[in-house]
């Protein structure tokens, strides 16, 4: 079966990198979380710009963040930047050597009570010190970068008709 494309500025990959670099390097580790921003184009999402969001209490597996207070955020920038609001992101990061790259049950969930159509999950970890810095599109859809010394992969959802959550193929283009 062909995977739903979903378009994504590099220049936008490069800003939820650093953002999740950002978390990962906290103390403890943090996750990050923020929206995506774009339009709907020929039935493809297009995902131009990325946006952290500062506020929600962040930790090592989890952000809580007030709805309403997201939602509404959310609405200011769509009005802001003449964009809609695609959906979230939050991170993954690496603990005790694992990462989650996936959707999780409770991601999963959240989404489907969330009004977007996009969710959007960042696993980051150490990179090998050899290894030099790549990016590369992955067979199941995801992406995968090495930058800074960090690795990350993208990983996009979407909800069909009848509400199952199905991953997405994300394509870069600058
Ligand atoms: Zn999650």
């Amino acid at each position: 079966m062909k995977r739903k494309i979903i378009y994504f500025s590099i220049k936008a990959a490069l800003k939820m990198a650093k953002d999740a670099i950002r978390g990962f390097t906290k103390k403890y580790k943090k996750e990050s979380f923020g929206f995506l921003l774009g339009r709907l184009e020929n039935r493809n999402f297009r995902i131009l710009e990325v946006v952290p969001y500062k506020g929600g209490e962040k930790g090592r597996t989890t952000f809580e963040g007030n709805r309403e207070r997201i939602v509404k955020r959310g609405r200011e920038l769509a009005f802001k930047r003449k964009k809609g609001v695609l959906g979230y992101y939050h991170t993954h990061p690496e603990i005790a050597g694992e990462i989650n790259f996936g959707i999780s049950d409770a991601d999963r969930e959240s989404f489907l009570k969330e009004d977007v159509p996009l969710e959007f999950i960042v696993g980051i970890g150490h990179a090998e010190k050899k290894n030099y810095p790549f990016i590369k599109h992955n067979r199941d859809g995801s992406i995968s970068l090495r930058f800074d010394g960090y690795f990350l992969k993208f990983s996009v959802y979407y909800k069909t008709r009848t509400r199952r959550v199905k991953r997405g193929r994300l394509i870069l283009y600058i």
